[in-house]
């Protein structure tokens, strides 16, 4: 059998929906009762980034005997919406990751489906399983290619990436691996005679790219129904965190640390544009970067590649990828 390379369908990305969480955090005024629902879920999808940073570097440094591509965070919408942390494809397979970042000793079990954490100390914490989501996942991607005419089997495991889990008790029915483990178990994959074409897999590596749709959650105060009113307006500087930084001429100056920035806005536009309206004009712009100029707001706006949508005075602009909602 030729040799094959791993190659990159969709690479690793940080999802950046864990910046707007960040900055709703920031902004949020300390009595909203919504603080600490946001906190965990910052941790739960930093730690959850960082367990499939882990599993795709390790990926790209596999080597089968034959061609595969690598998939990170996939939306598709299949039979209904699916997220796909890591996705292997080759011409023989196809192969989807479920990562776990979950410290302690773990259980899963059946009937009820659970995921059961105990904590060095004790503590025990009961999470929702990924068994039956892996098994509906792997369903859906099935239904999918047999759609596309193309027959190669789904297969999926549960992998928890780091050493600070340990897997006390797994239900038999799924797959699961530690980091060390997935290399091997993917060399071991029998690959009988039957397979696609090179020609199929292509078809299938772009069916897929096609089919995914950029998870779009914003506006956030939309989507856990917080009130404008406790969300700051304002620069944060980026030094030490702190609320209000001032415009001079050139620039923006910390008012505690006195750090200068020539490009503190942007990330304040970005705030505004994920966690309070998809769109800005210049007038909001302005009002919560609390400037005056609107010729300064104009350049700003203009030189952070966002899309422009209407004329005149009335334009306003959005992010690139907050486009995809409309298609
Ligand atoms: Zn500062």
């Amino acid at each position: 059998m030729e040799g094959g390379s791993n190659l990159i369908g969709k690479g690793y990305s940080d999802t950046h929906y864990l910046d707007a969480l960040y900055g709703l955090i920031q902004r949020l005024s300390l009595s909203n009762p919504k603080r600490q629902e946001l906190l965990n879920e910052y941790n739960r999808i930093k730690a959850g980034n960082f367990g499939e940073k882990v599993v795709m570097n390790s990926l790209e440094q596999l080597q089968l005997p034959y061609q595969f591509y690598i998939f990170h965070d996939l939306y598709l919408s299949i039979e209904s919406h699916i997220q796909i942390d890591i996705l292997i494809l080759t011409r023989y397979y196809a192969f989807i990751f479920e990562v776990k970042n979950i410290k302690g000793a773990i259980e899963l079990t059946d009937n009820p489906s659970q995921l059961i954490r105990t904590l060095p100390d004790g503590e025990i914490h009961v999470f929702k399983s990924p068994e039956p989501q892996l098994e509906e996942y792997i369903y859906q991607l099935q239904k999918f290619f047999q759609n596309k005419n193309i027959h190669i089997p789904v297969y999926g495991a549960i992998i928890f990436p780091f050493t600070s889990s340990f897997i006390k008790q797994s239900s038999n029915k799924t797959t699961v691996l530690q980091k060390n483990e997935i290399k091997p178990f993917l060399r071991r994959i029998v690959t009988k005679c039957d397979s696609i074409t090179d020609d199929e897999l292509e078809y299938l590596r772009h069916s897929i790219l096609d089919k995914h749709k950029e998870f779009i959650p914003y506006p956030l105060i939309e989507r856990y129904n917080i009130p404008r009113e406790d969300v700051s307006n304002g620069v944060i500087c980026n030094k030490c965190n702190t609320l209000g930084m001032k415009r001079l001429s050139h620039y923006w100056r910390c008012p505690n640390c006195y750090s200068k920035s020539s490009k503190a806005h942007e990330r304040a536009i970005y705030d505004y544009l994920t966690i309070i309206n998809n769109k800005i004009s210049n007038e909001e712009c302005r009002k919560f970067l609390n400037i005056k100029s609107v010729d300064q707001s104009y350049r700003m706006l203009k030189n952070m590649n966002l899309i422009k949508l209407g004329k005149t005075s009335r334009v306003k602009y959005m992010l690139p990828y907050l486009n995809y909602k409309s298609n």
